[in-house]
């Protein structure tokens, strides 16, 4: 991408209205604009981010073992009615009629539109297990949307919904979608840690919240400081061993982490006091094993091995793909902007012009942009007529990981200048060398 060409509303003036840092990089950034209270256009830059935090999540929903599908943003009333939600859930629930009539709403989240698809399909144990996600918009007309795209009325959400014939089974795609969870939030350089949730009515202990420590979390937690350095369990473990999984998981819950509703202080303070970590955090994820709440209401029956027909025990297990833009930027950025994980950098690459006009730069540059296009590089060309300070504060603020700076002056000397935004490092390198090391 040519930066003439593209459309990068960058900020140059902090704006008021943004109470934290990620909010505001994102405004300043140019990656989002507010339409309405908490709902959100995503500029070319957002929507990168966005797609690509997207494909990392599909990729471990896939490996996982879990079925991509799509289901529509509006919904019937009647089904919710079926559930005994549509009066439950209350104003965050945005009601719509259409020109008949007829009540229908914006879906907050998916479980009964999902079961109403399993009981028209799926009959028999044999069709099981089976776990169905999609990556679809919702609304909740949240009292207070606040930071951004962190709390917003309408935000993209990955649901998945789990579908087995007991218990035990519904267990073993728990444990999947917890191991594709803590593998996808390292895939995108969070250290997102389980943290034991409320399940009302339901009982027991499958729900957990992944949670991401920052100071502007709107949740107060507390858990055992080793979480920090626990490695993600390996890409190739076997989704379909639940001796593996179970083991990943037990390893994952060993230590305490709770939120403040389900805080248990003795046994926090049963922790080593160098280990108590209290903090805030931000839910970035939220996995739930509740049964047979609705295929019961709802009638979605299978056949077991024994012919005898029974509702199937189902999970829900939902990821904030646009909460977590902002949560990254919370946990990585600087002075000058934000510092994007590799994985998911909108730019891989910055080539920054010095001396637009000059023949030897501007050569030098084509080079470079054909080349790292040619090998696939997501790769941001500044060849603006900007001063270089303005070209060095835009590449920092966007983020870009590797940044190329080339000038008159270095070209002479056969040299480009290689910049690492993570940590600032420069170094002097041929044209070559520099390429082999962004590639
Ligand atoms: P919160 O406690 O923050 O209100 P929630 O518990 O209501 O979230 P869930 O129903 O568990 O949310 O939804 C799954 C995921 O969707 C959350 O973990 C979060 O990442 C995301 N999410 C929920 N509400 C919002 C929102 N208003 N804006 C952006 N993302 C959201
Ligand atoms: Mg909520
Ligand atoms: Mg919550
Ligand atoms: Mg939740």
């Amino acid at each position: 991408m040519r930066l003439s060409r593209y459309f990068l509303p960058i900020l140059r003036e902090v704006p008021k209205e943004a109470e934290i840092v990620s909010h505001r990089l994102m405004l300043r950034a140019g990656m989002i604009r507010q339409e309405s209270a908490g709902i959100y256009a995503w500029l070319p830059l957002g929507k990168k981010v966005l797609d690509k935090i997207c494909a990392v999540i599909r990729e471990e929903q896939n490996r996982s073992g879990a079925i991509e599908i799509m289901m529509p943003t509006i919904q019937s009333a009647d089904l919710w009615r079926e559930s005994g939600r549509y009066d439950d859930y209350g104003k965050e629930m945005l009601r719509i009629k259409d020109r008949h009539e007829r009540d229908m709403l914006y879906g907050p989240t998916n479980e009964e539109m999902l079961t109403e698809i399993v009981r028209a399909y799926v009959k028999s144990y044999k069709d099981l297990p089976l776990n169905l996600y999609h990556i679809q918009w919702k609304f909740r007309d949240e009292v207070r949307p606040r930071f951004g795209v962190m709390r917003s009325r309408e935000f993209l959400m990955k649901d998945a919904y789990s579908i087995d014939l007991d218990f035990d089974n519904a267990v073993i795609a728990y444990n999947r979608m917890f191991v594709a969870y803590l593998r996808t939030f390292a895939r995108l350089g969070l250290t997102a840690i389980p943290m034991v949730a409320d399940t009302g009515p339901i009982g027991g202990n499958h729900s957990h919240e992944f949670i991401i420590l920052a100071s502007t979390g709107e949740s107060e937690v507390f858990c055992h400081a080793d979480y920090l350095d626990m490695p993600p369990p390996a890409a190739d473990i076997d989704f379909r061993d639940p001796a593996a999984l179970q083991g990943a998981v037990d390893q994952w819950t060993s230590l305490y982490a709770a939120t403040e509703e389900k805080h248990d202080v003795a046994a926090f303070e049963a922790v080593e006091e160098g280990k108590r970590l209290s903090a805030r955090g931000i839910e970035v994820g939220h996995i739930f094993y509740f049964g047979t709440k609705y295929s019961e209401p709802m009638g979605a029956r299978v056949t077991g091995p024994d012919g005898v027909e029974r509702p199937v025990h189902m999970g829900s297990y939902g990821i904030g793909p646009s909460r977590l833009v902002a949560a990254i930027i919370e946990a990585s950025h600087d002075e000058n902007g934000i510092i994007w994980p590799d994985a998911i950098a909108p730019f891989q690459v910055g080539i920054l012009n010095l001396k637009v006009g000059d023949a030897a730069t501007d050569a030098a540059c084509e080079q470079l942009y054909a080349t790292l296009t040619a090998r696939g590089v997501d790769v941001l060309y500044d060849d603006t007529e900007e001063r270089p300070g303005s070209k060095f504060a835009t590449a920092d603020l966007i983020g870009v990981p590797w940044q190329i700076i080339v000038g008159p002056k270095g070209l002479a000397a056969g040299t480009v200048e290689l910049k690492r935004r993570a940590d600032g490092a420069r170094e002097n390198l041929s044209l070559e060398a520099a390429l082999a090391r962004v590639l």
